[in-house]
């Protein structure tokens, strides 16, 4: 059975932590990504459950064995690199048998196990090409059934399809997917590539500097993000970003006020508060058919990106907030936000428009810790009072 366990492991470099603490549980035949930006020990925790570097401190488990001494020939595991090594010189039977005839497996063996890898990996009738005589997402699947061949109860990918082009890496990843449904065994697959972390994941493992953030279901990450890193780093575009403090009634940031009852989420008058929504949670008042919507926000379009199914717009809410789109990457809040509407919307650029937020999609931070507090305002907005325009329909 492929469960794998880290206990408290930590690797430390001279001056370095590379991974800090690390507690993680993963089921038997569970899908699951290590995701975080470069640097931020996805590697290494795969390198420690490998046997490729052993921690400084703690305890690796596969399969319920204690592993941390054993070296990787001993794990039951099958490793695919992002730089494919296959050996030139043989063709693609041979590059898949390699590690079986090195270990004396029975012929008869060989090639059964040969066959149904490479009926997986969809190489039927390919057997005999040399390397050079395939394609680069051809060659990933050799070395992925070359993988296959050694029954392993846990698969670990790195970046796998890092080197393929962007059309090959969307179809690799279903591939992966049905790869996963037929062997039934436990993958671990690093990636900064929070998309396809979302795409094909039971779960994500969010890392930031050696610690694990969050480790939860795509979309639970996505909708209840633990905290600031996981919520600017999951989804794309990135989450807009609000700082700002709690008054008596809500929050009250540069240009952008939620009404609530402070009280209804354990918060406090003075509380420092981040506030986070992303870009298809803010609506034109016009277009507008949210049933919990914030009080209008004024706002002027400044650049827009159609993409086709979706249209993203930057919003200024403050004449002199500068138009420096990089800030807006989840980053300071200038007096923009970043709104997502549909493609068949009549918006221009420059454009004087009222914008509301989904309260019940408005996400709130503690802005020193970063921890989350509430995802989604539930409490009543206070009455209206009488120099306020309502944000809905009571006129
Ligand atoms: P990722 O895979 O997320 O890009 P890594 O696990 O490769 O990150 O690296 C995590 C950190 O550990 C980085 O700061 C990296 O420079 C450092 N690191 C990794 N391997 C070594 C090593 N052999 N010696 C010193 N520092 C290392």
């Amino acid at each position: 059975m492929g469960e794998v366990k880290l206990e408290h492991v930590t690797k430390r470099y001279a001056d370095v932590t590379a991974v800090d603490d690390m507690n993680v549980e993963i089921r038997d035949n569970e899908f699951v990504c290590l995701v975080g930006p470069s640097g931020c020990g996805k590697s290494t925790t795969m390198e420690m459950i490998a046997g490729l570097t052993k921690p400084t401190e703690g305890k690796v488990f596969i399969a319920g064995h204690d592993v941390t001494n054993l070296p990787p020939k001993d794990r039951g595991i099958a490793m695919v690199f992002q730089n494919i090594a296959l050996f030139p010189h043989m063709d693609v039977y041979d590059n898949i048998s390699f590690g079986l005839r090195l270990r004396d497996f029975e012929k008869e063996e060989i090639d059964r196990r040969v066959e149904r890898a490479s009926d997986i990996v969809q190489l039927e009738g390919m057997l005999d090409r040399m390397p050079d005589e395939m394609s680069g997402g051809q060659r990933q699947r050799v070395a992925i059934a070359r993988a296959i061949v050694r029954n392993p109860e846990v698969f670990l990918m790195d970046e796998p399809l890092a080197n393929l082009d962007a059309k090959l890496r969307v179809h690799m990843r279903t591939e992966l997917q049905r790869l996963h449904k037929e062997l039934d065994t436990t993958i671990i697959y690093v990636t900064h590539d929070q998309a396809e972390a979302m795409t094909m994941s039971d779960r994500i493992a969010v890392i930031d500097s050696g610690e694990l953030q969050q480790i939860d279901p795509p979309l639970t990450c996505y909708n209840e993000p633990k905290n600031l890193f996981v919520a600017g780093f999951i989804g794309s575009p990135a989450m807009n970003f609000v700082d700002g403090e709690v008054r008596e009634n809500g929050f009250h940031g540069e240009n952008v006020e939620v009404e609530f009852d402070p009280a209804d989420h354990g918060l406090s008058v003075g509380d420092e508060v981040t506030l986070g929504i992303r870009p298809e949670d803010v609506y034109l008042t016009r277009d507008s058919e949210i049933s919990t919507p914030t009080r209008v926000i004024d706002a002027k379009t400044d650049v827009l990106e159609p993409m086709g199914d979706e249209i993203f717009v930057y919003l200024l809410l403050d004449e002199e907030a500068g138009t420096d789109l990089d800030d807006m990457a989840g980053d300071a809040f200038a007096g923009q936000l970043l709104m997502s509407v549909d493609p068949d919307s009549d918006i221009e650029e420059d454009e004087d428009v009222d914008v509301v937020l989904d309260r019940s999609r408005v996400h709130l931070f503690d802005t020193n810790s970063g921890e989350a507090i509430v995802h989604g305002i539930t409490s009543k907005m206070p009455a209206t009072s009488a120099d306020e325009t309502p944000a809905e329909g009571d006129d």
